[in-house]
This record gives C-alpha cells, structure tokens and sequence, in this order.
C-alpha cells in the first residue's frame, strides 16, 4: 500500500467522523437507547458502504450521513428518521435483506427502508412515465410519510452534489424533481425544500435564465433594501409600543418563483412587482396567536392602503399542508404592491421546515404522535380530494390517484387498477391465462375468494388451478374492460366449441335417422325446444340440454320433423302441465327445459341428488327446493296444493352453487392444502373461500360450482381426510 492512499484512507476516516459527530450533535437525542440505535445503524452503514465513493470521488457514507443530517435539521425529523436516513441506500447496495434489518432495528425501521427500496426501485424501472411514479410515490406515502420525506431529503442532498454528475443526468434528475419532489415537498408543506429543489433544478436545466435572475435580484439589492427599510420604519415605530417580541425580514421570493411569474405572464424580470415579501414575525402566546396577528394587521394598514382581493387568512383555515400565515398586499409610497406576511414564530417555522420541525424538541413520544396526526392528515388530504382546502399543484395528478388503487405483486411491481377492483381483476391485468385458472388469491398472506375487493398497498398472489374456468358470473364479479373482455371472450369461444359439437352431433343424427340438413327442420328444432337461435340450438344439443334421445323419439315424416302435433302439446297451460304431472304421479324432470321454467330457490341452493320438489308460484314459476328446506316446510303446510313432485333429470350436466363449512386446527399449510384439493378435484370450481383463524383454530366457509350431491360428497370426504381439518359440513 503507498503512502499517499494511507494517507487518504486516514484524512477520510477523520472526515467521515466529524460529520458523524456533528450529525449527533444537533439531533441532540437524550435517550440512551436512540443513541444506540444511530450507532448501531452508522456502523452498519460504514461497513456496508466501504469501499464505494461518490462520483465526486467522497466516500459514499458521507451521502447517508448528511441525508439524516437534513432529516434532522431541515425537516425536524427524529432518531428513527436518523436510523432510516442512514441505513437508506444499505439494502439497495450490499446482502442485506429487509429481514436483517427488521431483526437489527425493528419493524418501523424496516417497513421505513422497505418503502425507500421499493420507491427507488420504481425510478430504475421506468425513467419515461413521471406521471404513474408521482403516483406510485404517493401510494407509499399512504404506509409511512417518513418514507416520503427521507426520499426528499435524499433528492435534496442529492440536487446539491449534482454538479459532478454527467450533463444528460444532470438533466434527467432535474426535471424528474421539478416534476415530482418540489411539488412533493410542497404538498408536505416544507417550503424552503421546495424552494431550493426549484431554484436548484433551473440551475442545471436553463442555467442562462437562473443566472440572469441571480445576478439582477444581486444588482438590485441595494435599491431594494432601501426600500425595505424606509417601508418598514413607521411599522417599528409602533411594534416596539406593543411589548410583543418580533422580527421583521424582507426577503426576495425564490428565483424559481420569480421565474414562474416572468413566464406565466410574459413579462421581463423588471415588471415583476413582488420579488420580494415583507415577513413580521412575532413571538406571541399559542392562545393569543390569531388576536396578535390580526392586530400587526391593523397597524400595517394604518399605514399603507391594503388590496382587499389579495388578503389571505391562512390562520383561521390553515393550508392542508398546515401552513398557517396571514397575507395582505399593500400599496406603498412610491406605489408599489407589497406583500405583507404576518405570522407567529411557531407559524414561520412551520411554514420554513414543515410541520415536523415544530415537535423538534418535544419528548420523543409526543414528537411521534404529532408526526402520526399530520401523516393522518396527508392521507385524509389524499383520500378526499374534493376538500377544498387542498390547494394542489395539479388536480389532474390527485384525480388520478383518487380514481384509481395501486397494488403490489408478490416480486414488488406495481398495478394500477381502477377503484373496486377485485382479485380477479388483478389476475387478468397480469395474463389472461392467469384470470382464466384463478380461484383465489392470497392478499397479504390471507386467502381471499376471486371477488375480494382489493385496497391500495394489498400484496397479491394469484391461487390458480387447471380445472377452473371462466363462469358467467364472473362478469359481474370483474371490474376492469380488459378483465371482462377476456371473459367474453373465452366464454364465447367455450359456447362455440360445444357449439360446433352440437351441430356435428345433429349433423350425425339426422344421416342416421334420415332427416333433411334443411332449414326448415332446423326452424321446427328451434320451436320445440324453444331456442332462441340456431346457434343455442346447437349449444344445447352440445351441452346436453336438449337430449339426442329426445330428437329421436321426434316424428318424421319424408325426412322432414313433423312439428304440428308439438306445437299442440306446447300450447297445454301451465296448470295443465302441472296437473298432468301430478296425475300421472310423475316427478317433474328439472334439468330437461323442454316443458317447463323452473328456478332453483336461493334459501337451500338445490343442486342434483337433493331430494327436491317444485312450488308453483301465483306467476306460474315454479321454484325448486330442497326437501328439508325450512321454507319448504312452511310452503307444504299452507300451499301443500302448489306443490309439484320433483326428481332430477340424471343425465344434467349444469354446475350449482354449494357451500361447505369446516374448520379445524390452524397449521402452517392447511389453507393451501385445502385449496389445492378443491382445485385438483375435476370440474369443481371455486367461487369464494374464506379462511379465519383464532387462537390456533379455523373456520372456514367454501363455495363450489359442483354437478351434484356425489361430486359434492367426494370433495367433502377429501377435505375432511386432510390432517388439522375436524369438521366439514354442507352449508344448508
Ligand atoms: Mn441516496
């Protein structure tokens, strides 16, 4: 090793030291524990950063440092903040995982560096959509705003190391925070971040117009402290009367602002009236503040004549951000427009740093339930855009934010989907063959039915089996076009292919049977069975509905059907039909529509196999229940006349709807178990499952689509054979 890297190695150390010392020194932590977390977390940082330096050729730890640095001194943020702000490039860069340092610091720390990875993550992937990564950084805000600000104080140290960069990055990160991170930091309230990202992201971008600004607001100082002191001499003279500390500043507005205005209005730098604002600050008590402020109001326009249209009451209704101030524009001597800010200290820093910087030195656990009341407030403020307290920088991006939920997949990647957007609807974002097979998803590790509305920041992994198929309903469960489409279109193509067997079945029996392939059989076909179209024709042949057996027994005459004599049959009244039934002691056939309308009764969900029988309502339906159905009872002791015998056809091939309920003892496993044995049953498909678990028991409740009772008994018998589960019983 040379001396010189010794050397080198020796003057970094030292270096590094200094600002870990000086970081320590204003967070100012009293508590022996936060000091040894920030220990902790700095010699982690250390090691794990070791051998990395900067582009500008520092090494790497001072970046972290001076991140927490800011936390600390510009956002007024505590020891967990220090801690994330730290370890906050520590996962992207070395081994460790969000478990190591869940385990070393603890949940909050963990979950703060997992919403940094991940926000990072987002910025790598795409570069192109700034749009969808304003969103996405709102979505994290929603889990911890300590996220959000550890990121701006990262982008802000980050602005200002900016000139070792390559230009065309200089460029890109410029823009991307102008775009995002000062209208970020705005909405946070932390104003002097914003100012100084805005005026930072012009330097590099249009360093002509940022220079030209700079050096007039430089030429025009002299001129225009003058004028500050001569407009604020009679506003001292009766301040110092009133016995209230106060301070008063002239300060001129950003050069980003000032930009702004030149190129919103087209108008040079020189016709730019308020470059500058006139700041009073007073020390007043909390419970004075409004009376005071209101009172330096009255003394500035004892003096210079106010422009009612541009008062600004901001403490009556403070901003959303929880800046708080009241504004005035006031015509002076010369006449000049001056605006007058008047606020309280508490106000003013506030309104500088945000509102993190007011509980600064505040007990600990007071600082962190005043952080968890102004992140609830962000998040109401998000939730509800239409407050019209919100004065966002663009509606359009909040509206986007607010139509829409955004929700994780198990690698981390982000869906945007629209509101009440279900666990099918994911699965058909990501492939249409993935919605196709689903049954069920776990949302953050529980198991969840396909119709389970997903919420923002729900983590989803798609349940999926081969069996499954697309049903009808679940074009009432699906939200999203692409989602229903899929659908469609799969159902479509499973009615065409048994379709296509329908008619080739027709096709067969009629050369068997001698019956003409002409239209008019096909029209006599339709009017018996009573088909809407020649397609439903060949679609219930295909699925069974209508019986070849059936087709058969029709008569023909000259190879053509002879339908006259079912036309008279069909035109037999309902109570005929029913009577006729009866008389015979004959069961109505359910599942052979050729005769009668019937529906299932929701009350006991009937499926074939049941012991059923049919109740004829005062409209003719008839509706078919279960034997033991408590309703049935009921039905037979004051309606015994409206009931029909009932018996299933065999040869029916509709699923039904079942429900089974089990439960048992709670194992790692046995959730997955159970629906691995509904899936690998053939043609049971699953509507909705839904697990809890309680002291190291389950319960669960089950919905399949089954063919009929057996079906249903089989897939009973296997769950109960899984090890943990007790009971499993039918739903009645
Ligand atoms: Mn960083």
């Amino acid at each position: 090793m040379s001396e010189d890297i010794i050397i080198d190695e020796e003057k970094n150390r030292k270096l590094i030291l200094r600002e870990y010392r000086s970081l320590l020194r204003i967070a100012n932590m009293q508590d022996d524990e936060d000091l040894a977390q920030v220990r902790k977390a700095f010699d982690i940082a250390l090691e794990a950063h070791k051998d990395v330096r900067r582009k500008s050729g520092e090494p790497y730890i001072l970046h972290p440092l001076a991140v927490a640095r800011i936390c600390v001194e510009e956002i007024g943020l505590g020891p967990t903040s220090i801690v994330g702000a730290i370890l906050h490039d520590v996962v992207e860069d070395t081994d460790m995982t969000i478990a190591d340092i869940e385990d070393l610091f603890g949940e909050k720390v963990a979950r703060i560096i997992d919403g940094l990875t991940k926000v990072e993550g987002l910025f790598d992937q795409s570069g192109s959509l700034q749009a969808e990564n304003f969103r996405k950084i709102l979505l994290t805000l929603a889990d911890d705003v300590r996220v959000i600000l550890i990121k701006l104080a990262d982008r802000l140290h980050n602005m200002r190391t900016l000139g070792s960069m390559r230009k065309d990055k200089q460029l890109k990160i410029a823009a991307e925070t102008l775009f995002i991170y000062a209208p970020l930091a705005h909405r946070l309230g932390l104003y002097n971040i914003k100012s100084e990202l805005e005026d930072l992201s012009l330097m590099y971008k249009t360093p002509s117009v940022y220079n030209e600004i700079k050096e007039k607001l430089q030429k025009t100082k002299a001129v225009r402290t003058r004028f500050i002191n001569r407009f604020t001499q009679p506003l001292r003279r009766e301040l110092d009367k009133l016995e209230l500390p106060y301070e008063i500043k002239g300060r001129p507005k950003s050069i980003y602002s000032i930009y702004s205005k030149m190129k919103n209005k087209n108008i040079p730098f020189e016709e730019v009236y308020d470059v500058f604002a006139i700041r009073v600050i007073i020390d007043s008590k909390l419970e004075d503040e409004k009376a005071d402020c209101w009172k330096i109001y009255s003394i500035v326009t004892d003096f210079y004549q106010p422009n009612p249209d541009r008062l600004r009451d901001w403490i009556s209704t403070p901003k959303a951000n929880g800046y708080e101030s009241l504004h005035t524009t006031v015509m002076s001597p010369s006449g000049k427009w001056v605006e007058v800010q008047i606020r309280t200290k508490r106000m003013d820093e506030i309104a500088e740093k945000g509102y993190a910087a007011h509980w600064k030195y505040k007990e600990r656990t007071q600082q962190e339930t005043a952080l968890d009341d102004w992140v609830s407030r962000i998040r109401d403020l998000l939730e509800n855009p239409d407050t019209n307290a919100i004065d966002f920088v663009d509606d359009f991006k909040l509206n986007l934010f607010a139509k829409e939920i955004f929700v994780f997949t198990p690698k981390g990647d982000i869906k945007a989907l629209p509101h009440n957007s279900t666990v099918l609807d994911f699965a058909y974002e990501i492939h249409s063959q993935l919605g196709n097979h689903c049954v069920g998803a776990k949302v953050n590790q529980k198991l969840v039915p396909i119709s389970y509305d997903l919420q923002s920041g729900d983590q989803v992994e798609i349940i999926r089996s081969k069996a499954q198929q697309p049903k009808e309903d679940w074009l009432e469960i699906a939200v999203t076009a692409k989602a229903k489409s899929a659908i469609k279109s799969k159902l479509r193509v499973e009615r065409k292919k048994v379709s296509k067997q329908g008619e080739q079945m027709l096709k067969d029996l009629f050369a068997k049977k001698g019956i003409k392939n002409i239209q008019e059989n096909m029209q006599s076909l339709q009017g018996i069975f009573k088909t809407n179209s020649l397609q439903d024709l060949y679609y219930k042949v295909g699925s069974g509905q209508i019986e070849l057996e059936n087709i058969m027994s029709l008569r023909v005459v000259n190879g053509k059907i002879s339908y006259k004599t079912y036309k008279a049959d069909s035109l037999k009244t309902l109570e005929e039909i029913v009577e006729a039934t009866r008389g015979k002691k004959d069961a109505l056939v359910i599942g052979n529509q050729q005769e009668l309308k019937y529906k299932l009764a929701t009350c006991c969900n009937p499926i074939p196999g049941d012991e059923v029988l049919g109740f004829v309502t005062n409209d003719g339906t008839i509706f078919i229940h279960r034997v033991n159905c408590p309703n049935t009872i009921r039905i037979m002791s004051n309606y015994g006349y409206r009931v029909v015998k009932a018996k299933w056809d065999s040869k029916e091939s509709i699923t039904f709807l079942a429900g089974l309920k089990m439960n048992g003892f709670d194992r790692t496993g046995i959730v997955n178990e159970i629906t691995k044995v509904i899936s690998n049953e053939m043609d049971v498909g699953m509507r909705s499952i839904t697990f809890e678990s309680n002291d190291g028991l389950f319960e669960g409740v089950v919905k399949v689509y089954v063919t009929n009772t057996q079906h249903l008994k089989n897939l009973r018998d296997k769950i109960a054979a899984i090890e943990g589960v007790m009971t499993v019983n039918r739903i009645e």
